[in-house]
C-alpha cells in the first residue's frame, strides 16, 4: 500500500479502479504552409465546433451544478469569440506562413502570459482559461477528442491536473472520485467538484502519477484528503465502514435539501453558512444553505504578502455575491489581530493580543485601510444582497465612527458615478459582553445582529480560545452567555433589528432549541451542517 496526501475538495469516500486521465497530445508543430486563407477557414470551423461543444457542456453545467458556477463555460465561449484573440491568430497564420494549430498555440501562450503578469488574482486565474479554450480550439483542428479518452465502467480518474471544462465534461455516471497530482483548492475545478457531489482530491504531488497505473485499487478519503494505492485489508475495511456510514448520512440529510427550515408548530428559521474564502462557496450551495451569514473577509488580508488592492478585493466579493444569485451574502470586515497575524500590517507584540488591537479596533486606527474595504464592498453590493457586519464592537462611540465611514464612502462612490446598492444592510457582531449589555442602545443603530459566541465565550468566561489548558474551564453553555445572547435578542427586537448566531454554537443541535425559543432568526454553519441543523429545526415544536 502507498498512501498520498492531498487537500480534500469534496468530503465522501470512493474505493475503486483507477483510470489515468489521458489529455490530447499537447505538442504542437510548426509547419510551413502555402493556402493561409484554407488555414484561416480551418480555425473558423473549429471555432464554430468549438462553440457548439461548449454550449453542450454549459447546458449540462446548468443542470448540474447551477448557473452561476456554468457561468464559466459561457465566459469561455466569449473569449472564444474575442476579436485580439482571433486578430491574433489569423496575423500570425497570416504573418508567418504557419498551421493553424500553430498559430493557436503561441497566441494561447502569449494571452496566457499577458494575464498572468497581471497583478490580480481573478486575471491570473484567466490564463488557464485561455489554455482551456485554446487546447479545445487545437483538439477540434487536430480531429482529437477534446476532452481526452475515459475507460468503461466506473472509475477513479487519475490526473496531472484537470480543467473546468474537464471536470465538467466527465461522465458523472462512470467517475467514482477524482484526484489530481496539481491543482489549487480555489480552482474553479475544485468548486465545480464540490457541487457535483464528487469525492476529491487535488495537490497529491506529481509523484504519484509515476506509482499509480490503469486499473489498480484505490481508495479516495475526501474528508482527510488521504489517497491509498493499493489499500490494504485493515484501510480497505476502515474505509468502507467509514464509506458506508457517510453514504447513510448523507442520504438522510439529502431529502432535506429544498425543503424549509420550519417547526412543526410554523416557526421559520434562516439558515445561512460561513465560509473563509470564495473557494467555499460550492459547498453552501451544495448544501442548499439560505445564503452566507459570515464571510470571514480576512482570508483576503492572510493570503496576501501585501494588502490586497480595493480591485482585488471587489472582485472576490463581486465573486461571491455573483455565485449566491440574490441569496443574503453578509460579509464581515477585517478581523485581523489576536491569534490572527499578518507581519506586512506591522502590528506590535502585544501582552494579551486578544484583548488588543484587533479587529474594527485597526480599522478604526487606520481608516484608510477600513475604508478600501469599505468601498470594494459597497462597489461589489450592486451585484447582490449584501450584508455588512462590523466585529468586535464594545461602545456606541465605535459604531458611530463606523457609520460616519460608511456615508463618506457612500457620498464618495456617488460623487465618483459609481454604483452600489441602495439597501446594503449593516450589522455588528455581539461578541463581547460590553456590547451584549448595551445591545439596547446598538439596536436601534444597525439592521441586525450576529453573535460570535466563540469570542463571546472567551471575553465572558476569561477563558483565552486558543489556549488548550483553558478547555476544561470553558462550558459553552454557560448561563452567562447563554443570557447575553438572550438579552440581545431582546433587544434586537424591540428596535426592529434581527439577530442571528455565527459562532460555532450555532451549529450545536443540543442549543437549537434554546436558540430559536430566544427569537434568533437566523443560524450560520459551516456549510456541512446546514442540513444536520434544518433536520433538527423541522423536529421542533417551539410554542408550549
Ligand atoms: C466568533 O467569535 O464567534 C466568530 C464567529 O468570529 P471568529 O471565530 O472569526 O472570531
Ligand atoms: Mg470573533
Amino acid at each position: 500500500m502507498k498512501t498520498f496526501t492531498g487537500k480534500g475538495v469534496y468530503g465522501a469516500v470512493a474505493i475503486g479502479t483507477v483510470s489515468v486521465f489521458k489529455k490530447q497530445d499537447a505538442a504542437v508543430k510548426r509547419v510551413h504552409v502555402e493556402d493561409t486563407e484554407a488555414e484561416k477557414r480551418r480555425v473558423a470551423a473549429a471555432k464554430e465546433l468549438s462553440s457548439s461543444q461548449l454550449q453542450e457542456i454549459y447546458e449540462k453545467a446548468l443542470k448540474e451544478v447551477g448557473e452561476a458556477n456554468a457561468a464559466i463555460f459561457e465566459t469561455h465561449r466569449i473569449l472564444l469569440d474575442d476579436d485580439d484573440y482571433n486578430d491574433s491568430i489569423c496575423n500570425i497564420i497570416e504573418s508567418q506562413s504557419v498551421n493553424a494549430e500553430y498559430a493557436v498555440a503561441v497566441t494561447a501562450d502569449h494571452f496566457a502570459e499577458m494575464f498572468l503578469a497581471i497583478d490580480d488574482a481573478y486575471m491570473k486565474a484567466r490564463a488557464a482559461d485561455i489554455r482551456d479554450i485554446s487546447g479545445r480550439l487545437i483538439g477540434n483542428l487536430t480531429g482529437a477528442a477534446a476532452d481526452g479518452s475515459m475507460t468503461g465502467g466506473k472509475v477513479i480518474i487519475c490526473a496531472s491536473d484537470l480543467s473546468p471544462s474537464e471536470t465538467v465534461s466527465l461522465d458523472k455516471e462512470k467517475v467514482l472520485a477524482f484526484v489530481t497530482a496539481c491543482g489549487s483548492s480555489n480552482s474553479h475545478t475544485a468548486i465545480l467538484a464540490r457541487n457535483m457531489n464528487i469525492p476529491a482530491v487535488i495537490g497529491v504531488g506529481e509523484a504519484f502519477l509515476s506509482v499509480i497505473e490503469d486499473g489498480g485499487e484505490m481508495i479516495v478519503d475526501g474528508f482527510t484528503g488521504e489517497v491509498f494505492w493499493n489499500p490494504d485489508e485493515e484501510t480497505r475495511r476502515r474505509l468502507s465502514d467509514k464509506k458506508k456510514e457517510d453514504e447513510e448520512k448523507k442520504r438522510l440529510l439529502q431529502e432535506l435539501k429544498g425543503r424549509e427550515n420550519i417547526t412543526l408548530d410554523g416557526r421559520k428559521v434562516n439558515i445561512y453558512a460561513n465560509i473563509g474564502s470564495v473557494d467555499n462557496i460550492g459547498a453552501v450551495l451544495l448544501n442548499d444553505a439560505g445564503g452566507i451569514g459570515l464571510f470571514r473577509s480576512e482570508f483576503l488580508y492572510l493570503e496576501n504578502s501585501d494588502y490586497p488592492t480595493e480591485e482585488e478585493q471587489f472582485s472576490a466579493y463581486k465573486r461571491v455575491l455573483e455565485s449566491m444569485a440574490g441569496k443574503k451574502v453578509i460579509i464581515r470586515t477585517l478581523d485581523i489581530g489576536a491569534d490572527k497575524q499578518v507581519d506586512y500590517f506591522g502590528l506590535k507584540k502585544e501582552e494579551n493580543p486578544a484583548l488588543g488591537l484587533r479587529a474594527i479596533r485597526i480599522c478604526l486606527t487606520r481608516p484608510e485601510l477600513f475604508k478600501t474595504q469599505l468601498r470594494a464592498l459597497y462597489r461589489a453590493s450592486a451585484y447582490g444582497n449584501l450584508g455588512i457586519m462590523f466585529p468586535m464592537i464594545t461602545s456606541v462611540s465605535e459604531l458611530t465612527e463606523i457609520l460616519v465611514l460608511c456615508k463618506e464612502v457612500r457620498e464618495e462612490l456617488s460623487a465618483q458615478g459609481v454604483g452600489y446598492a441602495e439597501n446594503v444592510e449593516l450589522g455588528i457582531m455581539i461578541e463581547t459582553p460590553a456590547a451584549a449589555l448595551i445591545s439596547d442602545r446598538l439596536a436601534p443603530m444597525v439592521d441586525f445582529f450576529s453573535v460570535g459566541t466563540n469570542d463571546l465565550t472567551q471575553y465572558t468566561l476569561a477563558c483565552d480560545r486558543q489556549n488548550p489548558d483553558m478547555e476544561r474551564f470553558v462550558d459553552t453553555h454557560h448561563e452567562a452567555v447563554l443570557r447575553l445572547i438572550e438579552m440581545s435578542a431582546q433587544n434586537a427586537h424591540q428596535h426592529g433589528a434581527w439577530i442571528g448566531i455565527c459562532g460555532e454554537l450555532a451549529a450545536d443541535t443540543t442549543l437549537t432549541e434554546t436558540f430559536l425559543k430566544m427569537g434568533i432568526d437566523e443560524l450560520s454553519v459551516s456549510p456541512s451542517f446546514v442540513l444536520q441543523v434544518r433536520d433538527v429545526v423541522r423536529k421542533l415544536k417551539i410554542t408550549p
